[in-house]
């Protein structure tokens, strides 16, 4: 992948280096552990994060000195712009002109949202009642440590499932399975995060699909994209947290169903390739 060819996005807000403070009682440190230990098993903490803000919500204030970047950290910033912009081109073509970006959010280790604190161990999120993206990049090291993925297009694959998302918000689909999550039991509504989850995964392979020739990927950058995929799968993520595998509560799908609707996505290069939601075969 080589990104020099590819449009740089502008939709992006550096909040590294900031201070994040607590108004009044704070999130406590086992509640960030859990939020943790649930992001790890594949759940999604966002609705618990809406409770932890209502206590106590962060504010950020400007660091004394300008954030100093290393370089690795330029590197990861500079894939992230690309593939963001990269995105914007293809949802702008996709939506006939009537695509509203995303912004996306650098941050280090805590920051404020929409829908509650972010924080570092959750890796990246969506929050769709501000629209944004929120990344620590530091998440990309630890793919690399913690699950052996790495590479510019297995990042990309990471920040274009999140775009992903937001194009579900658009569309409205996110509206109508959180409406109907509210209404199912428990599997159900865990069957619904996952038909959501790898339609965004179907929609980063269609991203890629487009931005293949602006991009220059090859075939290695394909093998990358399908890796993260794998290691990020919630068997995989379960097994390794608590060493055996339970399907109803997977959230994001098993890796060789998130690797297969990337691969759906990246084949097609069509949106409508994804109806994740109707088929019979996950
Ligand atoms: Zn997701």
């Amino acid at each position: 992948m080589d990104i020099r060819g590819g449009r740089r996005s502008s939709n992006i807000e550096d909040r590294r280096g900031m201070r994040v403070g607590r108004t009044g009682a704070g999130l406590s440190i086992g509640g960030i552990v859990i939020l943790g230990v649930l992001t790890l098993l594949g759940i999604n903490p966002l609705p618990f994060l809406g409770l932890a803000t209502k206590e106590a919500p962060v504010e950020m204030q400007q660091g004394e000195q300008p954030y100093q970047e290393s370089a690795q950290e330029t590197e990861y910033r500079q894939v992230a712009e690309v593939v963001l912009g990269e995105t914007e081109a293809t949802w702008g073509r996709l939506f006939g002109g009537q695509y509203t970006p995303a912004t996306m959010v650098l941050y280090t280790e805590m920051t404020p949202s929409a829908c509650g604190t972010g924080q570092a161990a959750m890796g990246p999120f969506y929050c769709p009642s501000d629209q944004k993206v929120y990344l620590d990049l530091s998440f990309f090291d630890d793919l690399q440590a913690k699950f052996g993925a790495s590479g510019d297009f297995a990042y990309a694959y990471v920040i274009a499932h999140e775009v992903g998302h937001h194009v579900q918000h658009l569309q409205g689909t996110a509206d109508q399975v959180q409406q109907m999550r509210q209404q199912a039991g428990q599997a159900q509504a865990n069957e619904l995060s996952v038909r959501m989850e790898l339609q965004a995964d179907c929609y980063a392979g269609v991203w890629a699909h487009d931005a293949a020739p602006r991009l220059q990927l090859t075939d290695e950058d394909i093998s990358e994209a399908m890796l993260a995929a794998n290691a990020i799968g919630d068997d995989r993520l379960q097994r390794q947290a608590q060493g055996f595998v339970v399907p109803d509560s997977f959230t994001h799908g098993s890796s060789e169903q998130r690797r297969r609707w990337l691969k759906v996505g990246m084949d097609s290069g069509d949106p409508r390739a994804c109806d994740t939601f109707r088929t019979q075969q996950l």
